[in-house]
């Protein structure tokens, strides 16, 4: 833990990648600590639609692979690994991951966000052993052909899974506990368009159920208008229930928000001189990769004109 870097970078998705790419072109050297899901969300991602310059679209993995090769290009040394822990109380800023220490003068975190559960006990369980429950259709879809499956969720990304298991499922059933929907008008009308889904509002999921596989089998769920409880057969459930954010590491350390996203001010400050923040850690209203992307160029600009200030 001898060298000092000029600036570090905590996390590898667009947001930190544009920080990366801006803050090797300044000459700053930049290191990156990619994370536990080295690209972040857009490698679990089929096809990226909005982000301009790809007129026929983009497949989020590559994407990434390209931003990654932009960065190094540039001089970004990526490690791999999680942060477990930083101390941001004294400078130069600490930070510990699972494979060694790190100081840095300035930090920019974009460590994103993670995909919401239900909280029920079975769910994790059958995550894990490839029981039937999934958080991500693009990842898993294709296990499921010709299956009946269950989509939970009333946003964008619950219209876009279950369109997207229509190309293998014989039907999706989208659960969603209103009669109202946050998705926009038109994924919504998309999914309605789409033959092969269903949709069973509003419905509060309370149970999923297992067969003697271990595999799911049903889910549980109540009609909070009448109270009514129905056991629905599917052989697959997929989340599509938003994301938290992953600044747990951060608690103590960074002012955070009620839900747990990094409180930034004047453009990418976090409550820590010194310490920035980019992308989906911190905003909960665009999360777009092209809105986390301009926030990682405004973080490196930000960051190079504190590193200025103080001289270094
Ligand atoms: P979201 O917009 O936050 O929607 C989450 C949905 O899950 C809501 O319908 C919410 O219900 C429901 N939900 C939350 N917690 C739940 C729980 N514990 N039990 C049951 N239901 C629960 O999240 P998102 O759909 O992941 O989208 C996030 C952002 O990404 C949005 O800005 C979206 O526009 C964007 N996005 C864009 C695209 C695209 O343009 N291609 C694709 C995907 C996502 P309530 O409505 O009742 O709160």
């Amino acid at each position: 833990m001898t060298d000092v870097r000029d600036i570090t970078i905590i996390g590898s998705g667009p947001a930190g990648f544009t920080a990366a790419i801006y803050s090797g072109r300044a000459n700053l050297k930049p290191l990156m600590i990619e994370g536990q899901q080295p690209g972040g969300q857009l490698t679990i991602t089929s096809d990226v639609e909005n982000y301009p310059g790809f007129p026929e679209g983009v497949l989020g993995p590559d994407l990434m692979a390209s931003m990654r090769a932009q960065a190094e290009r540039f001089g970004t040394k990526i490690e791999f690994g999680m942060v477990t822990e930083v101390d941001f109380s004294s400078r130069p800023f600490k930070i510990h991951t699972e494979f060694g220490d790190f100081l840095s003068r300035s930090v920019i975190v974009s460590t994103g966000a993670s995909a919401r559960l239900l909280g029920l006990e079975v769910e994790k369980e059958l995550m894990a052993t490839g029981g039937g429950v999934s958080a991500c259709a693009t990842c898993d879809g294709a296990f499921f052909p010709d299956k009946e499956l269950v989509v939970v969720g009333g946003g964008d990304s619950a219209m876009e899974e279950a369109n997207y298991l229509t190309r293998f499922a014989s039907k999706v059933t989208i659960f969603h506990r209103r009669d109202y929907f946050r998705a926009s008008e038109i994924m919504l009308e998309r999914a309605k368009a789409n033959p092969k889904i269903e949709f069973r509002v509003p419905r509060v999921v309370e149970d999923i159920l297992k067969g003697e596989d271990g595999k799911i089998r049903a889910v549980v769920a109540r009609n909070p208008d009448t109270g009514e409880t129905e056991e629905f057969a599917c052989q697959g459930l997929f989340l599509a229930i938003g994301h938290t954010p992953n600044s747990k590491v951060f608690q103590g350390q960074l002012d955070l928000d009620e839900d747990g996203y990094i409180l930034v001010h004047d453009g990418t400050r976090t409550s820590v001189e010194g310490v920035f923040a980019a992308g989906d850690v911190c905003d909960k209203t665009y999360r777009q990769a092209i809105t986390a992307a301009g926030m990682g160029c405004m973080a490196a600009i930000d960051c190079e004109r504190w590193l200025e200030s103080q001289g270094d």
